[in-house]
């Protein structure tokens, strides 16, 4: 018989990936004693615009760097090999049927959870996927409250993860790489590196993406 695994998925727009992403994925490892955790990038998020100048290559590999050093932490491409736009419901259900013998813990932070919804077919992914959720700077209460309401409007199981806060976001990292500010330790070193070698978010966009940029998440 196939043994039983549990296995958290982080997945992600990780443009770039940050100290963020990585403490919420290591702190699920260890809170829920997950076997593995599958480090997912999006592919084409129909809800948010990728910057022209940041491959889905560039993604990946930073992907790659920021977790080589973590044995649980494994890069999946099972979104960026389907093609258009990524529904998490999809990948959810494709996970399950290649795979019975595991079951799935969605790693997100609070403003996913606020947004679930508005999710395509959120009572499959909540069917499908117990969701482990970080509260946010000024979350508190109030994400208890959201929890409650998913859990007592779905077949849900939602877990609170015991993480620090660390208030990164890639949209900050970015716009600091813009204006020349450092963002040592908001990422991994390697990583760092790989943004300054290949002039990563600090490209000569058009007004047109500038734009576009100030607006996006
Ligand atoms: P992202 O911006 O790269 O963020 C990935 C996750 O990390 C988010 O849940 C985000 O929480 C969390 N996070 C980032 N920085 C954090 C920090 N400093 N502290 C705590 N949490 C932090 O990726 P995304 O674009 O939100 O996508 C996340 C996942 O949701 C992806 O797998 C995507 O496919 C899925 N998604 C699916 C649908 C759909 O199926 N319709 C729609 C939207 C997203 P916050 O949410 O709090 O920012």
């Amino acid at each position: 018989m196939t043994e039983h695994k549990k296995i958290g998925i982080m997945g992600g727009t990780f443009n770039p990936i940050h100290f963020g992403h990585l403490l919420l994925a290591e702190t699920a490892f260890h809170q829920f004693q997950l076997d593995e955790i599958l480090i997912m990038p999006t592919k084409n998020p129909y809800y948010k615009k990728i910057s022209n100048s940041v491959t889905e290559e560039d993604r990946v590999r930073m992907v790659e760097l920021a977790i080589e050093d973590n044995p649980h932490f494994h890069l999946s491409t099972e979104e960026l090999d389907r093609e258009g736009a990524t529904y998490t419901v999809e990948t959810l259900s494709h996970l399950t049927r290649n795979h019975p013998n595991c079951s799935y813990y969605f790693i997100m932070g609070a403003d996913s959870l606020y947004h679930i919804e508005s999710w395509k077919q959120p009572e499959e992914i909540l069917r499908m996927a117990t969701i482990v959720v970080a509260g946010r700077a000024g979350t508190g209460s109030s994400l208890n409250s959201q929890i409650e309401y998913i859990e007592n409007k779905y077949e849900a199981t939602i877990f609170r993860l015991n993480s620090p806060v660390l208030e990164i976001s890639s949209n900050d990292i970015r716009r600091r790489v813009e204006e020349g500010e450092s963002i040592r330790y908001l990422l991994p070193a390697n990583v760092e590196q790989y943004i300054k070698a290949h002039n990563l978010y600090c490209t000569d966009d058009t007004e047109e993406e500038k734009e576009e940029r100030s607006i996006r998440v």
